[in-house]
């Protein structure tokens, strides 16, 4: 397992984890006086600061991304609203291709309408069926232009609103499904076979799963072809009091981060560690540069 203990080497800021505090360009500037060497931006941060801009900052301080959040939210009540979120996704594609991205995070949606109150059908079976038919149409397109796809499972409590794809193995049978692993399938990358279609690892989301660590080593069976694109760290807080937005700091909840660390590792990951905290009550009401020194310090204390 790397040592984490010396350095933030291996430390990424998910730029959600600041967004009550600062736009993006202070953020980058803030990680890059740090000496942190990754973000993973939203895409409603990147539009406010603007696209070329950003991608030009991101190359003058010499920061890279470690995902780009986020495609997805596939199914609609009609074919038009299916084909407008299409549209949407292969436009998330595109600024990812000019941030640099190694993949676009999709949170894949679930019954329409839910997350502003009002579902347009309550059909899992159905929403299930437009998130793998929406991914399979923009995984056709990322192909093309070589964007990897990273599936994030969210926890089921947001299975209604935000994300019907709930555990790891789900998201590793719609990977099985859409893009085998076959090697040398890519004519490009005969000797290494590009995985276009992999998954998100949020630990917010799926610490709890009990088929947790078989599904990680099943995720990374395959070297070549290794299904783990990213992996978002934060803590479980013990009471959670808001489904979304309060995340613990890491160290300051249940999960056995090094454990789970341990796991992905074992399975051949060694990308970025993405710290993504959404904290209604506590860490976007701190001082940005608090937030940041935290998480490096927590980074390589229990990380
Ligand atoms: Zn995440």
């Amino acid at each position: 397992m790397r040592d984490f203990s010396q350095d933030h080497h291996w430390l990424s800021i998910n730029t959600a984890t600041l967004r009550k505090q600062w736009p993006l360009d202070r953020i980058i500037e803030e990680c890059a006086r740090r000496g942190i060497r990754a973000i993973s931006p939203w895409r409603d941060q990147v539009a406010a600061v603007g696209l070329e801009r950003t991608a030009r900052q991101l190359r003058d301080t010499g920061i890279e991304l470690s995902g780009y959040c986020r495609g997805g939210f596939f199914p609609a009540l009609d074919a038009a609203g299916r084909q407008a979120a299409l549209l949407d996704n292969r436009r998330a594609v595109d600024e990812a291709k000019v941030l640099n991205a190694p993949c676009l995070v999709l949170v894949v949606g679930a019954l329409p309408g839910a997350l502003s109150g009002k579902p347009d059908y309550t059909d899992m079976c159905r929403a299930r069926s437009e998130v793998r038919d929406g991914i399979a149409a923009t995984l056709e397109y990322a192909r093309q232009v070589k964007m990897p796809l990273a599936i994030e499972p969210l926890h089921p409590m947001q299975a209604a609103e935000r994300a019907c794809i709930n555990t790891l193995e789900q998201a590793l049978d719609l990977c099985d499904e859409l893009d085998p692993a076959t090697l040398g399938q890519d004519p490009l990358s005969a000797q290494q076979p590009v995985c276009h279609l992999g998954v998100a690892l949020d630990i917010y989301h799926v610490w709890w799963d009990p088929k947790l660590q078989q599904q990680i080593s099943r995720a990374g069976a395959k070297p070549t072809k290794n299904r783990l694109l990213a992996y978002h760290v934060c803590d479980w807080l013990t009471p959670t009091r808001d489904l979304l937005n309060d995340r613990g700091m890491m160290g300051d909840g249940v999960v056995e981060l090094k454990k789970i660390r341990g796991w992905i590792e074992q399975a051949a990951y060694r990308g970025y560690s993405e710290v993504e905290i959404f904290s209604e009550t506590n860490w976007w009401l701190r001082p940005g540069e608090e937030v940041l020194d935290t998480c490096i310090a927590r980074h390589c204390s229990v990380v």
